[in-house]
């Protein structure tokens, strides 16, 4: 048994944010259990490396969806990170906040104090910027936010494409306006990825009031009463109880309301039918889930032109060493290194969809595994900024070692159908530019037998084809299970600080907001125990 002042629950985009804001000043003692390891593989650091930590149990939680009724009854895979950095470590590294009319829309919900104009301090407070020095920015947080290095003739081509269709330039997604094409920038320091482990956990560690457990999976809360007093762990096999003045809960959006609904707080009817005794009857928790759902578009290309052939066989020892001794190449990007944020229709505040483009192609591989296709191609794809539709994750059982239900219940409201239909038109008419008309061999999906000005078949073709932007949050949400101190409503001494406790999904990817979560979170616990 062992006694600390804050005990956070999870290691990732946020968990390494808080343990390294709370001890800073070194008058709070803090533990931080990590169900996964430590993150020291090259695969965590090398950019490119994410797709490999797919499906790879050492890295990812690897789970899928239930069958999702819109998507023709397909499971979805949902990677998760299991590792010191969380999700941050695996993840694609695109840096996007959001718009302000996100955080207008939280405070709508019952996020009091979280506009845009009261969080922007804290993005600001994560963030060294590269490129861009202005009131937006900061320029002296520990996350770095770098410009793409590997920048290649045909991004340009698709810019321009992009152009063509009436999508003008932005030199900056997160400056004024959203709207426009451009270069995305990375969560990278000098050509390696910077998780929240690199950015918050490497100077954490070295604090004698910072205790971090690797392989210590929390299986539950414990509560005097409605007070929380520690966590259940098992670490390396071991139970352990760890007590805590303040217990955090950061596993994210599928953890976070599983380790909720195992200790008693959640829905009383379903607690008790699976024999859990309740601590607060908190029937939204594990509601109100949303995602971001993509759909592609790929042409093949020339072998010069796609990224592919780089990335395997003997180049691949090429890109390797490319990396290695320079900190160039293929290797030195994550996910999409070019993008748009644009409307599918007209009166809108801000865009309502966001497109990635990279010049290469992927595909599942019988393990389950992200791959590159031997055939030279390039891919597109669009998701909806802000979709209405709204799943669910609850626990199936009361053991904590089986996994959530994620019933993401994809496409399930007329407006987010109808906005993935525009979306994909938009790439479709993007890629008919003249442009990239030199560089295109063939459509291989939606495959040409698919009639594109058709609704019906693009709406069907979606259906079959989309998967997630692997941006589940709001599970927690502020307003319906945490206060705006995130606070578990109905309890004591219990907070949640992740993704899950967004009330909507940002316009945008999510591991910048949640890291602004993070901080302001840090703050108002510090100032609360002032
Ligand atoms: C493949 C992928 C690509 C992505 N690409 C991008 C991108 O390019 N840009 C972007 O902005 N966002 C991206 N995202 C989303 C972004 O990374 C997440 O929104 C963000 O990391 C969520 O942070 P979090 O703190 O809520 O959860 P996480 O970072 O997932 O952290 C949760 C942590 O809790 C741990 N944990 C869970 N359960 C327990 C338990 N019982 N006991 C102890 N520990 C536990 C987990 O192992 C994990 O380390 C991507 C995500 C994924 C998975």
């Amino acid at each position: 048994m062992r006694d600390f002042d804050y005990v956070i629950v999870g290691a990732g985009s946020a968990g390494c944010v808080l343990a390294n804001r709370l001890s800073a000043r070194g008058d709070k003692s803090v533990c931080l259990l990590e169900a996964g390891g430590n993150n020291l593989s090259p695969l965590l650091h090398v950019p490119a490396g994410w797709a490999a930590t797919f499906n790879n149990k050492k890295f990812d939680w690897a789970f899928e969806t239930e069958p999702e009724p819109q998507l023709h009854d397909r499971k979805i895979f949902w990677p998760r990170g299991k590792v010191l950095g969380g999700s941050s470590s695996i993840n694609g590294m695109i840096y996007i906040r959001g718009v302000p009319i996100d955080f207008a829309a939280w405070v709508q919900a019952g996020a009091k104090g979280w506009s845009w104009e009261e969080v922007l301090p804290y993005f600001k407070k994560a963030e060294t910027q590269q490129t861009h020095h202005d009131e937006l920015h900061g320029s002296d947080g520990p996350l770095h936010v770098e410009d793409v290095r590997d920048k290649r003739p045909i991004q340009d081509t698709f810019l321009d494409a992009m152009d063509e269709f009436g999508i003008p330039r932005n030199p900056d997604f997160n400056g004024s306006d959203q709207a426009g094409c451009g270069h995305y920038q990375f969560t990278q320091h000098n050509g390696r990825r910077w998780s929240t482990a690199s950015a918050y956990l490497d100077d954490a560690k070295k604090r004698n009031n910072v205790t971090i457990l690797t392989h210590a999976v929390t299986h539950k809360i414990l509560f005097e009463g409605i007070k929380a007093t520690g966590v259940e762990v098992i670490v390396k096999g071991k139970k352990q109880r760890i007590n805590g003045q303040q217990v955090i809960l950061s596993g994210g959006s599928i953890a976070s309301p599983q380790l909720l609904e195992l200790s008693g707080v959640g829905d009383g009817n379903r607690l008790q039918k699976l024999g859990i005794e309740v601590v607060h009857n908190s029937p939204n928790v594990g509601e109100h889930l949303q995602d971001h759902l993509l759909s592609k578009v790929v042409f093949g290309t020339d072998p010069e032109t796609s990224i592919n052939r780089e990335v395997q066989g003997w180049r691949l020892g090429l890109s390797s060493l490319n990396w290695f001794f320079r900190r160039q190449g293929p290797l030195t990007t994550g996910s999409a290194p070019i993008g748009a944020f644009w409307y599918t229709r007209d009166g809108l505040e801000a865009p309502d969809v966001q497109i990635h483009f990279a010049s290469g192609a992927t595909l599942y591989n019988n393990e389950g595994k992200i791959q590159p296709t031997e055939m030279a191609a390039m891919t597109a794809v669009v998701n909806q900024s802000r979709p209405e539709s709204r799943g669910s994750i609850h626990i199936a059982t009361a053991n904590a070692v089986d996994a959530p239900k994620i019933h993401a219940n994809y496409l399930s409201t007329q407006l987010d159908r109808d906005t993935m239909v525009k979306g994909m038109r938009i790439l479709i008419d993007v890629f008919s530019q003249p442009s990239l008309e030199p560089y295109l061999k063939g459509r291989l999906s939606p495959t040409p037998d698919i009639n594109c000005d058709s609704d019906d078949e693009l709406l069907d073709y979606i259906r079959g084809d989309a998967s997630t932007v692997y941006h589940p949050t709001s599970t927690c949400s502020i307003g319906k299970v945490v206060d705006e101190n995130l606070r578990v409503m109905g309890t004591e001494n219990l907070h949640v600080v992740d993704a899950s406790v967004m009330p909507y999904v940002v316009s945008g990817n999510t591991n910048a907001a949640t890291i602004m979560v993070a901080e302001k979170a840090a703050d108002q616990m510090l100032t609360a125990a002032i």
